[in-house]
């Protein structure tokens, strides 16, 4: 059960969560309601987290910043615990299904027995009488092994149901994981991903995972010139232009819904923070990464994204870009700091640039 306060307890949550709502730009659904139910009670520290850096120095939320918090910390679905439900239903349904193909054939099998027995009597001097009840017997079997295969039909025709309820399962746990707004991976499946990496062996140290951390250059004040609707067409765009990226250098670009064991070693292209990007790469070479990297840099300020109609309006951004590579042994934290430290370089060393730090 996601909540187990009392009722004096919730009571206190929403004294505390209802001021906090009223000060935002986004309604009052009950949506918002959890978010900030889950805020002002601690249990969702990423939520936290990220509702900090969202509304620090007293910004507030609109409606599509309160919606993404929503969907990315509140209304998920627990990958594993999806993958286990339809794993587990999956095998109860075939031990069924096997329990009763293996009493169809015992069914059949006594079926032959009586057969030839019925026909033995019946070929030797009869005794009417019990040759007449194993006629009996031996229909009662026919109908024992129809209700049987009615059974299985029916056994078959649920194994199909739980089939697709596992794909949407499947699907829904792909949905946790994908942000909203751009279709990248989002954070969840970004930091799944970095696990993963830090639990895969890494023999060859010129073949450890490469991370790229990319923020977009002064955002606040393309929002601010001009709206958030334009500001969420600068970050798809951007997504894009990383997607298209990612599946040039390396492998096939990685959707979150997928996880294989091939997309395991792709490259995984993220929304990982509001205007912040990520490009992780498993089996990285850092000289690659800072290649693809460049590519990502003079894509996105080569890019001219159309405001309204007119030829005219066209605005430019550009992105700040920090690249490094996993050393032996090192935590998921020490490895995404680096990379974070290469792209604050990138922001003091004039934006518009990529740094590499090399572990
Ligand atoms: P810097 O070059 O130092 O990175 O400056 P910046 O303005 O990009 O950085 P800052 O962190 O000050 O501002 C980030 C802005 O990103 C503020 C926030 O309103 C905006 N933002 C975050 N998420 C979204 C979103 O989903 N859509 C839109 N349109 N804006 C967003
Ligand atoms: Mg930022
Ligand atoms: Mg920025």
């Amino acid at each position: 059960m996601r909540y187990s306060d009392s009722m004096a307890r919730s009571a206190e949550h929403l004294r505390a969560a209802l001021p906090l709502m009223t000060q935002q730009r986004a309604a009052l659904h009950p949506a918002s309601y959890a978010v900030w139910y889950e805020f002002v009670s601690g249990i969702n520290p990423a939520l936290n987290q990220s509702l900090n850096a969202k509304t620090a120095g007293g910004q507030t939320l609109d409606e599509a910043q309160t919606w993404a918090l929503y969907r990315e910390h509140v209304c998920e679905l627990d990958p594993a615990t999806g993958e286990r439900i339809s794993a587990g239903l999956s095998q109860v349904l075939e031990g069924m299904a096997a329990s009763a193909a293996e009493a169809g054939q015992q069914s059949a099998r006594f079926d032959q027995s009586l057969t030839s027995w019925v026909e033995r009597l019946l070929d030797n001097p009869p005794q009417q009488a019990q040759a007449q009840v194993l006629q009996e017997l031996l229909s009662g079997t026919r109908e024992i092994r129809g209700a049987l295969s009615h059974l299985q039909q029916r056994l078959d025709s649920s194994q199909e149901e739980i089939n697709s309820l596992r794909e949407d399962v499947r699907r829904a746990r792909g949905e946790a994981l994908l942000d909203a707004l751009t279709g990248l991976a989002n954070r969840r499946a970004f930091d799944l991903q970095m696990q993963k990496c830090i639990e895969a062996p890494h023999a060859d140290r010129d073949r450890a995972p490469c991370l790229v951390l990319g923020d977009i250059d002064f955002f606040k004040r393309v929002n601010d010139s001009y709206g958030h609707a334009f500001g969420d067409q600068v970050l798809r765009a951007v997504a894009q232009t990383l997607k298209g990226v990612a599946g040039t250098g390396g492998g096939s670009p990685s959707t979150a819904s997928t996880a294989d064991a091939n997309e395991a070693n792709a490259a995984l292209p993220a929304r990982i923070g509001g205007e912040e990007f990520a490009l992780l790469l498993p089996n990285g070479e850092l000289q690659k990464a800072q290649q693809m990297a460049e590519t990502m840099r003079a894509s996105v300020a080569a890019s001219r994204i159309r405001r309204g109609t007119t030829a005219g309006e066209i605005e430019r951004v550009t992105i700040s870009i920090g690249v490094t590579q996993m050393a032996k042994g090192e935590t998921a934290d020490s490895f995404y700091a680096r990379a974070d430290r290469a792209l604050y370089a990138s922001k003091r060393t004039g934006r518009n640039c990529v740094t590499v730090l090399a572990a």
